[in-house]
């Protein structure tokens, strides 16, 4: 159920709707929107009369939500949620490219390919310090060293800074120096992990689990924003299909369906989708066609050596490239 209040409703009028849904033992949940404030009711067991709300001082509407994601849902919040990153903003009408390496390897690796990817017109670095890596033996990042070599970048630069939270442990390490907090595909429905991402109050960009439906992935953003944090941004990033000849199926469906279902914004990930560069561009086009409201984009100045994930890095030629390509692409034009 979702509360909307009058555009001239008063404060001690919201507090009485806050004070009544929580006096029914269930939590409220204000969702800051254009004109007026709408207050969401969470954690009801079953459906909540409307007529307990109607006749409030300052209430204009009582809408039942159908959907079993709530704050996520379209229908609680009707207006796109634009995400508010130091000096810029990520949603629609606010289009952001974030690129870099898969994995931090060391600093002179970080800010060759920072300064590459800032010249190209990227905002946001990204780069792993804790690599969730399907070997044991394969590359695991470089640790609490990689998050050091990140602020580097951040002060030398001025790209903001997008990495990946792997556990608990490290959650509010990571938090405390990114911009953006990565949840990997393969951590998409640790509940736990994913309540403390809600916790820290950093944005966090929730990539889609390797087959997971649109619906788990939407509840698993769910699970972050019950937290109390609003800030949420999702990355299709291909899932599981039949084939040899791309590592995923990127799942170009899931922009369109997103912006119907939610009011979050998509990002897209064609490196994880292709696996292979020369598929990274093609897909990346698509999908800014498609209406994406960013890209996010394995880059690396030599990828034959790369740590992680070489084969799909675009060199930073090819990223610059690319960077022109969009530009004509994007649907309602560049901003
Ligand atoms: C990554 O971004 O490097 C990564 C590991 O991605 P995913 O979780 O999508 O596999
Ligand atoms: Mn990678």
């Amino acid at each position: 159920m979702l509360i909307v209040m009058d555009k001239d409703a008063t404060a001690p009028q919201i507090e009485a709707v806050v004070a009544k849904i929580e006096a029914l033992g269930f939590v409220a949940q204000p969702i800051p929107g254009g004109e007026r404030v709408a207050i969401g009711i969470l954690r009801n067991p079953g459906p909540v009369d409307p007529a307990l709300f109607v006749d409030m001082a300052g209430v204009n509407q009582a809408i039942p939500v159908s959907r079993p994601y709530k704050l996520v849902s379209r229908e609680m919040k009707r207006e796109d949620t634009i995400i508010q990153l130091p000096g810029i903003k990520l949603g629609r009408g606010h289009f952001v490219v974030m690129a870099g390496p898969c994995a931090v390897e060391s600093e002179s690796q970080a800010l060759t390919i920072a300064e590459k990817v800032k010249a190209a017109g990227a905002r946001v670095f990204r780069g792993g310090a804790y690599k969730p890596r399907t070997s044991p033996y394969s590359y695991q990042g470089l640790g609490e060293e990689g998050l050091k070599i990140l602020k580097k970048v951040r002060d030398e630069t001025g790209l903001l800074i997008i990495t990946e939270a792997t556990d608990h442990d490290t959650l509010e390490l990571v938090a405390e120096y990114t911009d953006i907090i990565q949840i990997g595909a393969r951590n998409m429905q640790n509940f736990t992990l994913l309540r403390r991402a809600g916790q820290s109050g950093k944005p966090v960009l929730l990539k889609r689990g390797m087959s997971a439906t649109l619906e788990e992935w939407l509840m698993a953003a769910e699970y972050i924003m019950a937290e109390g944090n609003l800030q949420v941004i999702l990355c299709e990033r291909g899932v599981r299909a039949i084939g040899e000849h791309a590592r995923n199926l990127l799942d170009l469906a899931t922009i369109p369906v997103v912006h119907r279902e939610s009011h979050l914004p998509i990002v897209v990930d064609p490196s994880h989708a292709a696996g292979r560069r020369d598929l990274v561009p093609p897909l990346a086009r698509a999908a800014v066609a498609a209406g994406c409201d960013a890209l996010l984009i394995e880059v690396h100045h030599d990828p034959t050596s790369a740590l992680s994930d070489g084969l799909q890095s675009l060199y930073p030629d090819q990223f610059t490239a690319l960077m022109k390509e969009i530009q004509g692409l994007r649907p309602g034009g560049w901003y």
